[in-house]
């Protein structure tokens, strides 16, 4: 296997290209400032909020912004802890030492802060699947933290994989709406409590991501949630890597179908989003998801 560019041995073939270890980091860093100039993700001067895992895509996706965007920008970098013992501890520190090595400023938030209790606890009290009440506090706290560092946007490391999923998701759970509020930009509703999303690497595979985190030293590694697995992302995604591999071009292809969808209802008017009368962020009900877990967890108490 040669490299389209070069000739040189090749060390990765998918959909966009077949390259050897140069020409791949060029074309990975290439298509993840094309992604952010097409759909203006960052401007001049923005501070840009960092969700960082300390895992390798989101690593990569800081080094990338500390190389390219440091300059203009101010970048911090934001870390969720749920709480969940031998998980997140460990990732917490490679976050901490990459943040040092590449310059930037850490803030942890934790579920423990918001709600009074970890995820352990939460889990243990087995009401309903543990990732279901998890994924509502990390949206509600990534958020939340965004914006108590002023940021104007919140960068996450969402490669073309995660976003299939979530598309594929919204589908089997026939929710239009939402999927129109996925993309490289999230977001339709201009709402001062909710700050924008982006997601650079969303034409970029994990497959892509990995490698690329290889080739930058990015030694982070990948240890499995204890709760991993009930949820109905697993099942999805495993759906969607038989696709992949018995049709090459699926995950591009259902990324591709929602944008065409996003840009033919980008003139619908959008429904005014309501507060929440408990926090005053964004909800659809009259008290949000992250509310109704505190809620519920005082009087678990
Ligand atoms: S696997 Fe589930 S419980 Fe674990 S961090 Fe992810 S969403 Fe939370
Ligand atoms: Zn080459
Ligand atoms: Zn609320």
């Amino acid at each position: 296997m040669e490299c389209e560019i070069c000739g040189n041995d090749a060390i990765i073939s998918t959909n966009n290209g077949t390259l050897c270890t140069e020409h791949f980091k060029k074309r990975f860093e290439d298509i993840t400032l094309n992604t952010i100039k097409k759909y203006k993700l960052i401007k001049k001067g923005e501070k840009v909020a960092v969700a960082n895992s300390g895992g390798k895509d989101s690593l990569s996706l800081l080094y990338i912004l500390a190389k390219y965007f440091k300059k203009n920008n101010e970048i911090v970098s934001i870390t969720i802890d749920e709480g969940i013992k031998g998980y997140r501890d460990k990732t917490i520190e490679i976050m901490k030492r990459y943040c040092d090595e590449y310059g930037i400023k850490y803030k942890i938030y934790s579920y423990k802060d918001l709600t009074g209790k970890t995820m352990d606890y939460i889990a243990s009290l087995k009401k309903g699947i543990p990732c279901a009440a998890c994924g509502v506090l990390r949206r509600y706290l990534i958020n939340y933290a965004a914006k108590d560092n002023k940021a104007d946007k919140l960068a996450t490391a969402h490669n073309l994989d995660d976003e299939a999923e979530n598309v594929i998701m919204n589908l089997v759970q026939n929710d239009v709406e939402k999927m129109t509020r996925l993309g490289a930009y999230s977001g339709v509703v201009k709402e001062e409590e909710f700050i924008p999303r982006i997601k650079p690497f969303i034409f970029l595979g994990e497959k892509e991501t990995m490698l690329y985190s290889m080739l930058n030293g990015i030694d982070a590694i990948h240890t499995p949630c204890p709760y991993a697995g009930y949820g109905f992302r697993g099942l999805v995604s495993r759906s969607i890597k038989e696709f992949e591999t018995k049709y090459s071009g699926s995950k591009r292809n259902v990324v591709n179908t929602m944008l065409n969808v996003k840009e033919s209802r980008k003139n619908l008017k959008v429904k005014n989003v309501n507060k929440c009368i408990q926090c005053g962020f964004p909800s659809v009900k009259e008290i949000c998801e992250a509310c109704k877990i505190k809620i519920s967890l005082q009087k678990a108490y």
